[in-house]
């Protein structure tokens, strides 16, 4: 059992990783994207609040995001949960400690995809084509203008959080820009030490 952060920008794979291992681990993925998305598509009161500040890639603010995680929390996760997208300031990531803390739960690993930002631009244009292609939905934030933007907001708020773990000992970097088996293998290789 282990809890993990996947650190990294917009489209660096930390959802696709994630993903993975729910599959080979049973872990739980708490993405706060994709549940401030389901707030939007469902229509709540939340939803719609946050609706705007999404699409334009700018950040929702803590209290909404630290009450969802606070919520999904409780529910345990027998084989470790994944945090994908959260915490992405240092107040979330001070709230993710104290709500662990509470649980008598710990961080085992906080693991960073470190990638080449212009890269990021090409990922995301071909994150949307295949979206397309399969008669997908495609997010409304995947456009070169608003993945400028989403960047902006790592490297003002996120970005931080790369120090704040390296000085807590629980930062680990792996190269997100090698193949996806490759990067799922450095995870594993993390995991099985954890
Ligand atoms: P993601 O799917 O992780 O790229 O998140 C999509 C959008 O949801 C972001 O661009 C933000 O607007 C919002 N969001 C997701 N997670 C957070 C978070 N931890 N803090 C603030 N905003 C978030």
């Amino acid at each position: 059992m282990a809890n993990i952060i996947l650190l990294g920008p917009p489209a660096a794979g930390k959802g696709t990783q994630a993903k993975r291992l729910v599959d080979s681990r049973g872990m739980v993925q708490l993405s706060t994207g994709d549940m401030l998305r389901e707030a939007k598509t469902s229509g709540t009161e939340m939803g719609k609040r946050v609706a705007a500040v999404m699409d334009r890639g700018e950040l929702v603010t803590d209290e909404i995001v630290i009450g969802l995680i606070e919520e999904k929390l409780e529910q345990g996760a027998a084989g470790g949960f994944i945090f994908d997208g959260f915490p992405r300031t240092l107040k979330q990531a001070d709230a993710l400690a104290d709500l662990l803390a509470k649980k008598g739960l710990g961080l085992d690993a906080v693991i960073e995809l470190v990638v080449d930002d212009a890269a990021l631009v090409g990922r995301v244009a071909k994150r949307a084509e295949e979206a397309r292609a399969a008669g997908q939905p495609v997010r409304k934030d995947d456009t070169p203008e608003v993945l400028e933007e989403r960047l902006r907001a790592y490297y003002k708020n996120t970005a931080a959080l790369v120090g704040y773990y390296w000085a807590k000992k629980d930062l680990r970097q792996i190269d997100g820009m090698a193949d996806m088996d490759t990067v799922s293998a450095a995870i594993a290789n993390i995991l099985d030490k954890a």
